[in-house]
Parts: structure tokens; sequence; C-alpha cells
């Protein structure tokens, strides 16, 4: 291990966990001589995605590059494209409150990357949310995308591969990010300052790999909105509008960005489907749970019974397919909640484990 080099590279990409797999991917492209001028960068919510773009704006950027693609976070440049004011590094995303990239975002950052380069260098173009384009932003981008000026790299930041549009992909070479390792989850919640350990247990339990659902985990309250609808659930008392009163409450805790709200959103469905998974076990399999929380989940099974958890669980999962297409919150709670409602206004008791 040779000095300073290493040094360097490691303060730099140390700041991203768990993607190596990706980063080494991208270095084997810069030193084969395959450098592409358009990466897709994809994964799901809150791995690093755009932590990684910036990454590697900065390491393309960078005046006092050590190692390959390392930057040196010091000189003016890096520290330009850490503030995000870097002359030649374009970003566009969807704004505050839309469901797409407008046409018209889209031609000014065409327009940009195909600027003289102010610092003389690259011009890198990160295009956040790229799979949010609609027909007409993309069309707008093609051109840009298929052959861009010599110097430009183009990073596409999407959740997944198979919702760019084919056209975007056919254009660009991809590079998959992965979900996090537990380990390196909780050492982001440590860096954060999250030390409960009854919080953090439940963050890695329920973050699927991802930092940012960890972090909201951690800090909006789902495990007391988990307790409350839950305990409210298995007793058969569900009320339609307090319910999506107080799901929403706990979504827009996220701040104004719709795409952290519906992360929020998700959350709340996961701890309901886990509630009925667990509710079903016990209505299936019967015997007497031990823990408080297994007699409670005993309860559900018992009082509504295989078929309508089951039912429930239908209704849960299709939520998650509304909110994938963007359907508002509100009517995504109100339409679940009212299900679960009608359920318990016909409730038919069962004095008997089924099965
Ligand atoms: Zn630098």
């Amino acid at each position: 291990m040779q000095g300073s080099f290493l040094v360097i590279e490691v303060m730099s990409w140390a700041a991203i966990r768990g993607q190596e797999a990706a980063r080494e991917q991208v270095l084997r492209y810069w030193r084969s001589g395959r450098w592409g001028h358009a990466y897709a960068l994809t994964g799901p919510a809150g791995i690093g995605k755009r932590l990684f773009a910036r990454e590697l704006a900065k390491g393309l950027m960078c005046e006092r590059r050590a190692a390959e693609l390392a930057a040196c976070d010091r000189c003016p440049s890096c520290l330009q494209v850490l503030a995000e004011t870097h002359p030649d590094v374009h970003v566009v995303r969807t704004p505050e409150g839309k469901h797409s990239l407008p046409v018209e975002q889209m031609r000014e950052f065409c327009a940009a990357l195909w600027r003289k380069p102010l610092r003389g260098g690259w011009v890198v173009g990160i295009v956040e949310d790229a799979e949010e384009m609609n027909a007409e932003s993309a069309n707008a981008f093609l051109k840009t995308l298929e052959e861009p000026p010599a110097g430009v790299v183009i990073l596409l930041v999407a959740s997944s591969w198979e919702r760019l549009l084919p056209t975007i992909r056919s254009r660009c070479q991809q590079v998959s990010l992965r979900p996090l390792g537990r380990e390196d989850v909780a050492a982001i919640l440590t860096e954060h300052g999250v030390e409960d350990e009854a919080v953090r247990e439940a963050a890695l339990r329920w973050c699927r790999g991802s930092a940012s659902r960890a972090l909201a985990i951690a800090r909006g309250g789902l495990w007391e909105l988990r307790e409350e609808l839950l305990s409210r659930l298995f007793q058969g008392q569900v009320e339609v509008e307090g319910w999506v009163k107080r799901c929403l409450e706990y979504a827009e805790g996220a701040g104004k960005e719709s795409a952290a709200q519906r992360e929020r959103a998700e959350l709340v469905l996961d701890v309901l489907l886990e509630g009925l998974r667990e509710g079903l076990r016990w209505g299936v399999i019967g015997g007497s749970g031990s823990s408080p929380e297994e007699q409670r989940q005993q309860t559900l099974g018992l009082r509504f019974g295989v078929e309508q958890i089951l039912d429930w669980q239908e209704r849960t999962l299709q939520a998650y397919e509304h909110l994938d297409r963007r359907v508002p919150l509100p009517l995504v709670f109100e339409s679940l909640f009212e299900h679960y409602a009608q359920a318990c206004s016909g409730l038919k008791v069962q004095t008997t484990p089924a099965g």
C-alpha cells in the first residue's frame, strides 16, 4: 500500500459506502480506454446514487487528482463541485411538487452542455430522477445524449434500469448500485448520531438497504405510528379520517419533496403489511403467543380470520402500486383504510383459531 495516493483516495470515496463494485466497474471503463459519454447509475432510493454521481464529477474535475478518478476534496474545483457551484457541472432534476421533468428545463440543461467549459476541463451533466422524463423532455434530450460534444460526460440517476425509456437505455451504459449491507447502514446511523438501540434495530429491520429509509425511520416517529395503527387495527377500530390525517402528517414530516413523502408512505405500508403477515401466521397456526406483541397478533388472526387478512394484504400491496403510479397520498391512504374499516364494521368474531 503506497503512501499518500491511497490516503487521498480513501478520503474521497469513503463517503460512499457499499458501492465498491460500481466504482470498480467505472474504473474499468476508465482504464480500458472504453470511457463512454453516458452512464446510468441505477438502484433503489437512499443507497448513494447522487453521492456517487457527485464523486465521479469531482474525480473528473479535480485539479490535483492523485489516483484514478479520485478527487483531492481540497482544490477549487473539488470545493465547487461539493458546493454545487462548479460552472461546468450541470444538474437537472424534477422540481418540487412536479411529477415529471419539464421539457423547458431539459432544453436549458442540454444547452449548457453544449457551451465551452469555463474551467477548460470536462463538462459533466447530471440528470437526477432520470426515469421521470416525459416523452417530450426525453425527445429534447436524445440528440445530446446520443452525440454530446467532446469532453462531456452525462450521468443519469434512476431508481431502476427498466424504468428508463428504451431510447434512453440504448444510449448509455448501466452502472448498477446495490442496496447497502447491514453494517454500512449501521455505520451511517452512527454517523448521524442515532444511538438508541431499539430505534437502531427498527431502522435496520425496515430499511431494505437504504440509508435514507433508515434515517427516516430513526427520525420520523415511525415506531410510534406503527404502535398506534396496529393496536387499533387488531381491536377492529379503524377510523378512516383520523388514520389518513395521522399518516399524512407522518409522510409530510419528511419535507416538501414528494419522493421523500412517498418513501415515508411506503414505510407505513411496510409496517402494516408486516403486522398483517404476523396476524395471519397466528391465525393459521393457532397456539398462543408468549410476548404481548405475539398475543396481540394472535388476536388479529382470531378476530378476523385468514381470508379477511389475506384480503387486507392484497389491498395493502395494491397501495404500493398506487404510490408507484404517483396517486396522491390522501387518496392512497383513504382507499386502503376505507377497506380496512369496512371489514371492521361488519366484524364477525371467530371464537376458535382457523385451521
Ligand atoms: Zn481536487
